[in-house]
Parts: structure tokens; sequence; C-alpha cells
């Protein structure tokens, strides 16, 4: 087997990363995890989180995704991660993301007067996914 991944990011929106890479670390429902080479075959559930990607040992440089959730599977050296949406770093409208931030701020704030658990969960999520897309955001 050879010693380097294949690291692809699919969304319903289509491919939106694909490279070969030395190391993956992803954040796990359960924690962080980190892929190399010849890792043993595993699906796990994602976090809404970033997912970074060290493409060389010589290299530094070192790219971001902000991953919404979903799920990540390691087998033969291929790491496919699928999610409901993804952004590379570089690709993130951080002023769209800063007004999610605050809608979701807005929502939380509702659903709390009202005593609707259902809307803060969903507020929660989407405040969460705003400030992973900013933070990824300043990766670049
Ligand atoms: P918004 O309220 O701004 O739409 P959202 O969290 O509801 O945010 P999603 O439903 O997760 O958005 O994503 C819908 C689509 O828009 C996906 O293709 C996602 O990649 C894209 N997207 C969402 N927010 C951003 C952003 N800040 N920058 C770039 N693409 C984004």
């Amino acid at each position: 087997m050879e010693d380097i991944l294949t690291v692809n990011v699919m969304t319903p929106d289509g491919l939106v990363y694909d490279h070969h890479a030395k190391i993956v670390v992803a954040k796990t429902t359960d924690g962080e995890i980190g892929i190399l080479p010849k890792h043993a075959p595993i699906i796990v559930p994602l976090a809404i989180d970033e997912v970074r990607v060290k493409r060389t040992d010589a290299d530094t440089h070192v790219d971001w995704i902000a991953v919404n959730g979903g799920i990540m599977e390691v087998r033969d050296n291929i790491v496919s991660i699928i999610a409901d949406s993804a952004e590379r770093e570089r690709d993130i409208d951080v002023s769209r993301a800063e007004r999610a931030k605050l809608r979701a701020e807005k929502m939380i704030q509702e659903a709390k007067e009202k005593e609707n658990i259902d809307a803060l969960k969903r507020a929660n999520v989407a405040l969460h996914r705003a400030i992973n897309r900013i933070n990824v955001s300043k990766h670049t």
C-alpha cells in the first residue's frame, strides 16, 4: 500500500476537495482523530468542525475545510468525507457567516423566551455552523 492518502470531501453541491495528503485531522463526535496512510478501515460521524489536511511532509502549509457534520470513511488510503455542506477556507464568505451568526443568536434568544426546545436546538446548530465557518476563514 502506498504511503499517501487521497482525501475527498463530497456535498450535495458536488466535490469540495480532492487531493493527495500525508495526514488528515478531523473532529469526530467522540473527539479528534488523526489519519495517516495505512490507517485501519473506519466509518465515523463528524462534528461541525474544521478538517485539517497536510498535503506533504516537507510543506508546512495546511488546507482547512469547514465541515458541517457528516461522516468520514477511511479505507485503502482513501479518506472520504460526506457532509450536508463543506467549504474550504478560501471559499468562505465571512460576512455571510457573520450575518448567519447574528441571526442564530437572535433565534436562540427568541427560542429561550418562548421555551421552544426544538427551535433552540436548531438555532444552536446554526450558530455552531456560523462560528465554525468564521474560525476556518481565519486560516487563510
Ligand atoms: P446561511 O444562513 O448563510 O445560508 P447556513 O448555515 O444555513 O447559512 P447551509 O444550509 O449550511 O447554510 O449551506 C447552504 C449552502 O451555502 C451550502 O452550499 C454551503 O456550502 C453554502 N454556505 C453557507 N454559508 C456559507 C458561507 N459563509 N460561505 C460560503 N458558503 C456558504
